[in-house]
């Protein structure tokens, strides 16, 4: 997108065109503004215009130009916190709440993929969290001791079963998560927009929303081609914010995030790697994310910015790791290499606000976005519909906190992982 290969990488090669959508022009008035097309904005839309509210989605770029453009496609189950220390953090009411509702959130996105047909490579077969060393055994041994307390479809895997569902032997144990799966994400947020537009919502791209104000009891949104009114304002912009509610930013720190693309493997070869399609990544701090797509192309992940010298150091790294990992691939060639930003909160868990009188957001999901954002999404319609109070909500209403040092700790996220990525895996 905006000619830069480099952002959605091997998604826009792949991924079904979107909708046709065209800048805003003039002045319209809908029951419902929503700020960003990617997962939160597009499902909440989706929803809203489902039962009959008139509803209009602005993005400042392109569907899917954010997060939801951009990821692994990794739909997960929960979020990285362990479950039992979620009602510790959030309460018990909020923390049980979360975790059920997360838990089946992927199933949600199964079933819009279903009902809209959304062409999208959906794999249901589940994901694998792959220990590294007896550290990352101990750490799955309780995380699948916690979900199966909670009756989740989780099964650990030992070293032999792992090494048979990875195809690998670098890992000593897995966990299976067979509520989860994996997408194409950008053919899933297309998908979204084409079944909302097909509900009535309308979608105007190009249009960055620069300033808001209030005319009565109705909220003006301003873009440098018109203004959209509304009761409600939804902001779902998450890490890509620029919207008129900066605390949005500065509450999250942004974390870079790669993929690599290999070319289409031999047949041969690409039998042996995932070969039932799980996506994968593993328990080291700086993780590697690794998962299959339709044609049989390896993508593969890490922490890290394509840009300046990161490009050569994180390349290299990624086709020494490939290599390490996965002997069996010879010939390590990549199609496509692309990044993004993922935005973290102080602790981990994404945050409901309101900023305003009937103007609602979600955001910080901490690169667990798909699923949290399509049920998040539809949260926020029902919210609105009246159906889901204040206190049904999944998460406690909260103000945004900005995290201190930001700049600095951006810094040292992207420097860091270079560093990491320089010697990782050399030997
Ligand atoms: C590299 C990477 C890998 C990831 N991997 C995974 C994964 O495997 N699994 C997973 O579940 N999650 C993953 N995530 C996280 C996930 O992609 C995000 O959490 C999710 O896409 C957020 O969706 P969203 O709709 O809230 O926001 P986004 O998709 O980021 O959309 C926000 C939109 O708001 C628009 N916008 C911003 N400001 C304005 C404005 N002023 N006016 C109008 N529009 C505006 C932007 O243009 C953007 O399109 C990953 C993220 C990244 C970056």
């Amino acid at each position: 997108m905006l000619n830069d290969e480099r952002s959605h990488g091997l998604w826009e090669k792949t991924a079904p065109p979107a909708p046709k959508t065209v800048r805003l022009q003039g002045d319209i008035s809908v029951d419902v503004a929503i700020i960003g097309a990617g997962y939160t904005g597009l499902s909440a839309a989706l929803h809203l215009a489902g039962v009959g509210t008139k509803v209009a989605v602005v993005d400042a770029v392109e569907i899917g130009f954010g997060g939801s453009g951009r990821n692994v496609g990794l739909v997960n189950a929960g979020m990285w916190m362990m479950p039992n220390d979620l009602p510790g953090v959030l309460g018990k009411l909020h923390g049980e709440r979360l975790l059920e509702v997360l838990g089946n959130a992927p199933q949600s996105v199964f079933n819009l993929v279903d009902r809209y047909k959304i062409d999208c490579e959906l794999e249901r077969k589940g994901t694998l969290h792959c220990a590294v060393g007896a550290d990352g055994v101990k750490q799955l041994e309780q995380r699948a001791e916690q979900w199966l307390a909670r009756g989740a479809a989780v099964r650990l895997l030992d070293a032999r079963e792992t090494a048979a569902k990875v195809g690998s032997t670098a890992y000593a144990a897995s966990l299976l998560d067979n509520r989860a799966g994996t997408i194409q994400p950008l053919g899933y947020v297309r998908g979204l927009a084409r079944a909302a537009l097909e509900n009535g919502a309308a979608i105007h791209t190009g249009t960055p929303v620069t300033a808001t104000e209030r005319s009565g009891d109705r909220w003006v949104l301003r873009t440098p081609s018109g203004t959209v009114s509304a009761e409600w304002v939804i902001v779902a912009t998450n890490a890509y914010t620029t919207s008129p509610w900066p605390q949005l930013r500065a509450e999250l720190l942004h974390l870079p995030y790669f993929n690599f693309a290999t070319t289409p493997l031999p047949e041969e070869i690409r039998e042996t790697v995932l070969p039932e399609r799980q996506g994968g990544w593993d328990t080291k701090e700086i993780l590697t994310s690794f998962r299959m797509d339709k044609a049989g192309r390896l993508v593969f992940g890490s922490v890290g910015a394509l840009r300046g010298t990161g490009m050569a150091v994180h390349k290299a790294w990624a086709a020494r790791s490939i290599r390490k990992i996965f002997p069996q691939i010879k010939r390590v060639t990549f199609e496509a290499g692309w990044y993004g930003q993922i935005g973290m909160t102080s602790d981990s868990l994404p945050r409901f606000h309101t900023l305003a009188p009937k103007v609602i957001s979600f955001s910080g999901y901490n690169g667990r976005g798909i699923a949290p954002g399509t049920v998040f999404g539809r949260i926020l319609a029902e919210h609105i519909a009246g159906t889901v109070t204040d206190a049904d909500l999944p998460l406690p209403v909260t103000k945004p906190h900005e995290q201190g040092m930001r700049m600095v700790r951006e810094g040292y996220y992207e420097v860091g992982a270079q560093l990491a990525h320089l010697v990782g895996n050399r030997f």
